[in-house]
């Protein structure tokens, strides 16, 4: 069962190092940011557009937050790349959507990320999406790496700062391994060593 794995460093998968957050500590902390987004939006039409593919558990758990309070909030996901297998951003950022981002005209987007290392990635997405013309842009981050900023990059909302390690779980991968783990966890150094990081 995926709740005795959490805390029990004895029973991590292999490439696993420790436990940085743990699935209450995640739950709980989606909870908290859920409750805040749904203050500071009431009222307003809210779509919240996840990153693919790290911040697709994240997205999903906290649409199901906010629309306890905020029923009518949408949902979409855009793609964005800078990775391939390596773990350093190459500071290109390949940016994929799934719709017309002219709907989101009378909307307020929130773009949900699961971690912002060197702010590459939200530095784009924020150009792209302001450019489509939304009534505001705003960003939560679940983890914020903030010692690597490669340019000036700061979250609406953040859930925790992040060490630098490479993390998986809760959505992150190392070579789309280990996503679907329910906490974060710091990978062991030699699982990564040579990819850049
Ligand atoms: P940035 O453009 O801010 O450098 O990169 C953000 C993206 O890099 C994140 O969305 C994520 O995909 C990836 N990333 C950065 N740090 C980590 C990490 O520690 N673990 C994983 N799995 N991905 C990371
Ligand atoms: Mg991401
Ligand atoms: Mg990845």
């Amino acid at each position: 069962p995926i709740e005795a794995v959490s805390s029990n460093s004895s029973k991590l998968p292999a490439d696993i190092k420790s436990v940085l957050f743990t699935a209450d500590e995640v739950r709980d902390k989606v909870a908290e940011l859920g409750q805040q987004i749904c203050k500071d939006y009431k009222g307003k039409k809210l779509a919240i557009i996840g990153v693919l593919n790290g911040a697709f558990i994240f997205t999903a758990d906290l649409a199901r937050e906010i629309s306890k309070e905020l029923p009518d909030v949408q949902v979409d996901f855009l793609r964005a790349s800078s990775y391939g297998t390596a773990s350093e951003s190459s500071g290109q950022v390949a940016v994929q959507t799934t719709s017309d981002l002219g709907r989101w005209e009378e909307f307020h987007i929130l773009l949900v990320e699961d971690i912002i290392d060197s702010g590459h990635t939200l530095a784009r997405l924020g150009k792209v999406l302001s450019a489509a013309g939304a009534q505001s842009v705003k960003v939560v981050a679940l983890l914020d790496k903030k010692g690597r900023r490669r340019v000036e990059f700061f979250p609406d909302y953040c859930g925790w700062e992040c060490p630098n390690e490479f993390v998986v779980g809760y959505g992150l991968d190392f070579d789309e391994r280990f996503r679907c783990l329910p906490y974060v966890a710091a990978l062991k150094e030699e699982a990564y060593a040579g990819s850049g990081h």
